[in-house]
């Protein structure tokens, strides 16, 4: 091998002792140093095989340390080892193994020795020269870089040879002219043997033969009296060439002797080295497999610290997304429970609210009831007296102001019922009945009712009844009167010298149940298509005139909300002119069996021409008044009290066929007087005469003793055909 063909490996600490063996724990930087001079001193001292196993051992302590740079180290030394037993091929591995490893560091330095060992093995040893050479080329970048001047020199040297070699003088002129330039200063006992040999084969090459001669002559004078003896060789080849080439074969074959004697000698010595490695080159390809299994091993370990990071990385994921998804849990919690409280809040809110209302409603009905029925007192008043005056005093009777008195008292009394009734509707309060009835009846007696009305206005009203409706129906007879009757005034009050029918037809029956079509059908004025829809609204009057009619404008809204308790709607059919007709069907109920039952007891004999006494007792003096007008006038006797008390005594003393008995009374109530009477034992009918509405006290009534119960004001036809069907029921029980 040739001298200045330096192998370089590092010394960075020399360091004597024993070698360091494997630990299992991670060793210090220093301690892997430390390994790695001794290597180091084992291969300087050609102990190779203790160099290759301290080598080893600064290998895997590398590895486990994962230091890139003494790694590439490692492989260095192992490398030269193996270069030095001219395995050559092993060497460029381990080379090449070194240098990917340098190369992932930034030691530069490392990575040109590396390259330049390997531009050695390939350029001298493999003789594959353009290999080689990039190898220089790339040591010589770095020791520019490193400005590392003797290596600059010695590089420029090798790459010099490397092209004469191959006869490529042209491209190795940069590189000699280098070494021509700076040999003065950097040439040493070991490079300017090489150096002078170079400008033989240069000039001989130009074939400046006198220059060529003198250069190899320096050449072989310098070999013979240095150390390495390798050198030399080669002068004499190249010598002995030139020689021959200028036709000086004596000479020429004189140095190839020369040089046969040198090669022989350092040949036989390279044979004893070569028997003393032979020993362990054994070993060394074991070695080179632990080498290998170490590399092995530590991928593994790579791979599954690899694959433990990415256990850790998803864990560290998942636990991410738990921990969010916990947060978001949370978060939403708390939202629910903030949303809930407000919840909580509008919904307490709500219920204050709905109590509120709910009170408000009975405040307002408990007003209704009571601003009606203490509005009605005082009107049964006005109502009565007027019609006393007008009897006692006929000559009254044509007069205006009565008259307008009449019918503005009459007018506030359907008033306060309408309101009374729409109150009651809207507070659910209805509940619709059944009774037995006829049909045709009920509609002929309304017809009757109005004949005043027809008459006022010249009017004709017809009833056509369909002959298949069946003569007794079930049903709520009074809340359908009130139907017909708000419809059937209602069309005499708006039409003049026209008519008025009223038609009833059967459309459908279905087992029970019997629907029947209404129609109230009229001449007159009619009603606009835009003013339709608006007329069932309350209080809506459309071209209302004063002079000839006052009405309320609930008359409809209570018809439509009536009909709707039926279950029924009623639609309009009409215009200006062309007369209206409202229709609407309701079913009643048919049942033979049950009708008949109630017609054989309605079979009682009203008629009776004996005097009854009648006690009434009541507390306005107005109201006192009417009564007893009425009573006497129906020609039985009467007895006003003033009060419960009074009425107490004389029901003590004096025997009575009938009391009539105000609710609404000072001191002692109605209810309570009749309690005390019947607590007597006195079973006298007692029939309460109020202004309150009848369904708002029957329950009270009853619980007290009360027989019967007749609004104020009242037909004084009931009044009497109650208070005779009394009469009779206690004398027949008695
Ligand atoms: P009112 O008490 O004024 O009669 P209603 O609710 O009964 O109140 O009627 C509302 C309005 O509808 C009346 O003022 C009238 O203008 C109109 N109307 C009702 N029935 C008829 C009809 N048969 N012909 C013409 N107009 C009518």
């Amino acid at each position: 091998m040739p001298v200045n063909r330096i192998l370089f490996v590092f010394f960075w600490m020399i360091c004597l002792g024993q070698p360091v063996l494997a630990k299992t724990e991670l060793p210090s930087e220093d301690e892997i140093l430390k390994t790695t001079n001794v290597a180091l001193k084992y291969l300087k001292e050609s102990d190779f095989e203790k160099s290759l196993i301290v080598s080893r051992v600064a290998l895997q302590q590398a590895l486990m340390a994962k230091n890139n740079n003494l790694i590439a180290v490692s492989y260095n030394i192992i490398a030269t080892n193996y270069n030095e037993f001219s395995e050559f091929d092993k060497a460029i591995f381990y080379y090449k193994k070194a240098l990917s490893f340098a190369n992932k560091t930034t030691n530069n330095v490392l990575k040109n020795r590396i390259n330049n060992n390997l531009g050695n093995v390939y350029c001298f040893e493999k003789k594959l020269y353009k290999k080689g050479i990039e190898y220089y080329i790339k040591s010589l970048e770095y020791s520019k870089k490193e400005k590392d001047t003797a290596l600059v020199y010695l590089i420029n040297l090798n790459i010099t040879w490397a092209y004469f070699d191959i006869d490529e003088f042209k491209l190795a002129q940069p590189y000699f002219d280098y070494i021509k330039e700076h040999h003065k200063e950097r040439s040493n006992e070991s490079t300017i043997v090489v150096f002078n040999m170079l400008n033989g084969m240069y000039y001989s090459h130009i074939k400046d033969n006198a220059k060529a001669h003198s250069y190899f002559i320096e050449a072989i004078r310098r070999g013979i009296t240095g150390a390495e003896k390798s050198d030399l060789l080669y002068s004499y080849i190249e010598y002995s060439m030139f020689l021959d080439k200028i036709g000086d074969h004596k000479n020429a074959y004189k140095y190839i002797i020369k040089h046969n004697e040198i090669n022989e000698k350092i040949y036989n010595e390279e044979k004893l080295k070569k028997a003393e490695r032979a020993g362990f080159n054994l070993e060394l390809d074991e070695y080179k497999r632990q080498i290998g299994k170490i590399e092995i091993e530590k991928r593994l370990q790579d791979q599954s610290l690899k694959k433990s990071r990415i256990i850790v990385l998803l864990f560290i994921l998942t636990s991410c997304i738990f921990l969010i998804l916990i947060v978001t849990l949370y978060k939403n919690v708390i939202f629910k429970k903030k949303s809930n409280a407000k919840l909580l809040f509008a919904n307490e809110e709500l219920i204050k609210a709905k109590e509120q209302a709910e009170e408000a409603s009975v405040l307002k009905t408990q007003f209704i009831s009571t601003i009606s029925h203490e509005l009605r007192t005082p009107l049964y008043g006005v109502v009565g007296i007027t019609n006393m005056l007008l009897e006692e005093h006929k000559e009254l009777a044509r007069s205006q102001h009565l008259s307008s008195l009449k019918f503005s008292a009459r007018y506030l009394l359907s008033l306060v019922n309408d309101i009374l009734q729409i109150n009651k509707i809207e507070e659910n309060k209805i509940v619709l009945e059944s009774w037995t009835f006829n049909m045709s009846d009920e509609i002929n007696m309304i017809k009757n009712s109005l004949s005043f009305l027809s008459q006022k206005n010249n009017n004709q009203i017809t009833v056509i009844i369909d002959p298949d409706i069946p003569e007794y129906l079930i049903g709520d007879k009074l809340r359908f009167s009130q139907v017909l009757m708000n419809l059937v005034s209602n069309a005499l009050k708006f039409t003049k010298n026209g008519e008025v029918n009223i038609i009833a037809n059967l459309v459908e029956v279905i087992g029970k149940a019997n629907f029947i079509e209404f129609q109230i059908k009229d001449t007159g004025m009619g009603i606009a298509v835009i003013d339709q829809d608006k007329i069932f609204e309350k209080f809506v009057q459309v071209g209302r005139n004063e002079e000839d009619y006052q009405g309320t404008g609930l008359g409809l809204t209570i018809v439509k909300r009536l009909l709707g308790l039926f279950g029924s709607t009623i639609s309009l059919e009409s215009n200006i002119g062309k007369g209206t007709i409202f229709t609407f069907t309701i079913v009643f109920e048919h049942d033979l069996e049950k009708t008949k039952s109630i017609i054989n007891e309605i079979q009682v004999d009203l008629t009776c021409n004996q005097m009854f006494k009648v006690l009434v007792v009541e507390d306005n003096l107005i109201n006192q008044i009417v009564t007893k007008k009425i009573i006497e006038k129906n020609n039985y006797s009467c007895t006003v009290v003033d009060d419960g008390y009074a009425a107490l005594e004389i029901l003590d003393i004096e025997d009575f066929d009938v009391v009539l008995m105000d609710i609404n009374m000072p001191m002692m109530n109605g209810f309570e007087t009749t309690r005390k009477i019947r607590l007597k034992g006195i079973k006298t009918p007692i029939v309460a005469l109020t202004a309150f509405d009848k369904d708002e006290i029957t329950d009270e009534a009853i619980s007290a003793g009360i027989n019967d119960i007749i609004i104020k004001p009242f037909e004084s036809v009931k009044l009497f055909k109650i208070i005779n069907c009394l009469i009779v029921e206690t004398k027949n029980v008695g």
